[in-house]
């Protein structure tokens, strides 16, 4: 690993102005299980001069309920999510997420900030530079993208045009279910994103200067049925393959509400919309539940190597419409 600065601040205003001063060349560490991987493996082509360490910044790793819902501390701990009881109560599909992220070591010291803002997992792109130079590509500046003529067997299937790799967070597909929004705070003031519009085409939509402070989540409508299923490998510890998001309003069998989301097929967690359609007014039933996994995979535009994703992703809506709720 190369050599940088660390920098604690005291303060959120002191985050920004440090990150201010180092025009760029600065990036945010927080629980580290992410970054400090990145440049142990030198991936991007310039090397941050600092680190600004943000564990230091005090009271922002709270987990409250208030009259508009729920609100976390970007600081707050993927363990601590996931064994909150007002989460496990509510919210649950983001406890249920947490529960699923790698393994106790990695959700003790990850933050929630730190999940939502990880990056991307292509095996192209975290190609480590010590074993004969890092790949280059357009999400690091320039270069082809390795994975459409390459070994894409984890990449989008959906929506992808410039680069085909997906969002790796967990946590992120059940916030996109439960209409999350994310706070972040920067030299021009604070602004409110929602957690669908967070992931760009090549990362996310936050600015070099910039800290995610909060994540909002409305209360979901009572007595709605919460799920987060992940298909992945080696399940104790391995990122998702696909997963799938849900908050579903049920009575006397019937959907009257549903918001359905979709990780790992795109650069950001989709909602399905037209699964959601399919599902809503109708009996949830096998035909009904097989109506709406069709209409999840409609847009689907798989790649060499990953068609096998259409058919998870197509099992795990059904199961999401057809399970109760599990723990
Ligand atoms: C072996 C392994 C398995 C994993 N499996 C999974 C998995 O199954 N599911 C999953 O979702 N994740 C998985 N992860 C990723 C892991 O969850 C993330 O590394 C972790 O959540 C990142 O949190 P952190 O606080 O350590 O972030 P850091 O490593 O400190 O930061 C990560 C990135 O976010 C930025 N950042 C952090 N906080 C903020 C903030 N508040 N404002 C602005 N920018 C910020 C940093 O600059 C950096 O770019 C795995 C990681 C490992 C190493
Ligand atoms: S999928 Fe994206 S990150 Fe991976 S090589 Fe292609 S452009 Fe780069």
């Amino acid at each position: 690993m190369k050599s940088f600065q660390h920098v604690s601040v005291p303060t959120i205003e002191g985050a920004i102005s440090t990150l201010k001063d180092y025009k760029g060349k600065a990036k945010v560490i927080a629980g580290g299980t992410d970054i400090l991987s990145v440049l142990k493996d030198r991936i991007l082509p310039e090397y941050p001069q600092a680190l600004i360490n943000i564990k230091t910044l005090s009271g922002l790793d709270y987990i409250r309920e208030d009259k508009d819902g729920l609100k976390i501390g970007a600081l707050a701990r993927l363990s601590t999510i996931a064994d909150n009881p007002v989460v496990n109560n509510k919210y649950r599909a983001l406890a249920k997420a947490a529960k699923t992220v790698a393994n106790p070591q990695i959700r003790n010291m990850g933050t929630i900030g730190g999940n939502l803002a990880q990056d991307t997992r292509c095996w192209y792109y975290r190609y480590p530079h010590q074993l004969g130079g890092r790949i280059m590509c357009l999400r690091k500046g320039n270069g082809p993208c390795a994975a459409v003529k390459g070994d894409n067997r984890y990449h989008a299937i959906m929506e992808a045009k410039k680069c085909f790799a997906v969002c790796p967070s967990d946590t992120a597909v059940a916030l996109v279910a439960l209409e999350a929004t994310v706070k972040i705070r920067g030299p021009q003031g604070e602004r409110t994103v929602l957690v669908s519009a967070f992931y760009q085409p090549l990362g996310n939509d936050l600015k070099d200067n910039e800290i995610l402070t909060e994540i909002q989540v409305p209360e979901p409508p009572a007595s709605a049925r919460q799920e987060y299923i992940k298909f992945a490998l080696r399940k104790p510890v391995d990122f998702g393959i696909v997963s799938v998001a849900a908050v579903i309003k049920v009575t006397d069998g019937v959907c009257h509400e549903s918001s359905i989301a979709l990780g790992g097929v795109a650069s950001a967690p989709l909602r399905a919309t037209a699964a959601e359609q399919a599902a809503k007014g109708k009996v949830i039933n096998e035909t009904t539940a097989n109506s709406a996994a069709e209409a999840s995979v409609a847009g689907a535009r798989p790649l060499s190597k990953n068609s096998y994703k259409v058919e998870i992703v197509k099992t795990l809506v059904k199961r999401v419409l057809l399970s109760g709720d599990s723990e």
